[in-house]
């Protein structure tokens, strides 16, 4: 979810503030792929998000997955995607040719999932995957639209897709109480909708 002030104006300084560790981390897996997935704003900062984007990037595509670890007012460590960079995300995009970012947006649309992005082609995949699994998609949202080119999916040679989720949606995708995010646990229960964005996402990037 996008907002017009984020507490910190860049992870650096983000960084500078908080202990890695305690109030945030950061989950890297670089698979030697040209296919980024990417969770800016994971961990109790868009809850939900961190676990889905895992799922997509399942064992073949790199994630990288930024992880609020403080239940509260977890939005602070919300540094909005056209500020977003971290060394460890710019070694994988030298190496990316496209990405995917995956949000949250909180109540905004409640039942949608908005596609954003420069990436056209792939937007118009995932869209078209997304509606056959019965999810409801804007693919031309009001706001949301992840276009500018210094977005941090768009960085890669081909750009990307930003995918925004309402909470309503992330909730149907997860069999627990409260926000779908534990810091120790590693596998969340989760219900045939996770496995069908899931899914949905995987064979349009396969395309
Ligand atoms: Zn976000």
């Amino acid at each position: 979810m996008p907002y017009t002030k984020d507490y910190y104006p860049n992870i650096a300084a983000l960084k500078r503030d908080l202990v890695r560790n305690k109030h945030y981390r950061t989950k890297v897996a670089d698979k030697g792929s040209d296919v980024t997935v990417i969770a800016p704003h994971g961990g109790f900062i868009e809850a939900g998000s961190s676990y889905i984007a895992r799922g997509v990037a399942g064992s073949n595509y790199n994630l990288y997955d930024f992880q609020g670890l403080r239940r509260h007012k977890p939005q602070r460590l919300h540094v909005t995607s056209t500020h977003f960079r971290d060394r460890k995300l710019s070694e994988l995009l030298r190496h990316t040719r496209l990405a995917v970012s995956i949000h949250s947006m909180g109540d905004e649309a409640l039942g949608e999932i908005w596609v954003g992005g420069l990436n056209l082609p792939c937007k118009q995949r995932i869209c078209y995957a997304l509606t056959e699994q019965g999810f409801v998609v804007n693919a031309d949202s009001p706001r949301y639209r992840g276009v500018h080119p210094a977005n941090v999916v768009n960085l890669p040679s081909e750009h990307g897709v930003q995918i925004e989720l309402a909470s309503d949606v992330i909730a149907s995708m997860f069999a627990m109480e409260g926000p779908p995010f534990a810091r120790r646990a590693t596998v969340l229960p989760t219900t045939a909708r996770f496995d069908a964005f899931v899914a949905a996402i995987r064979s349009a990037l396969a395309a």
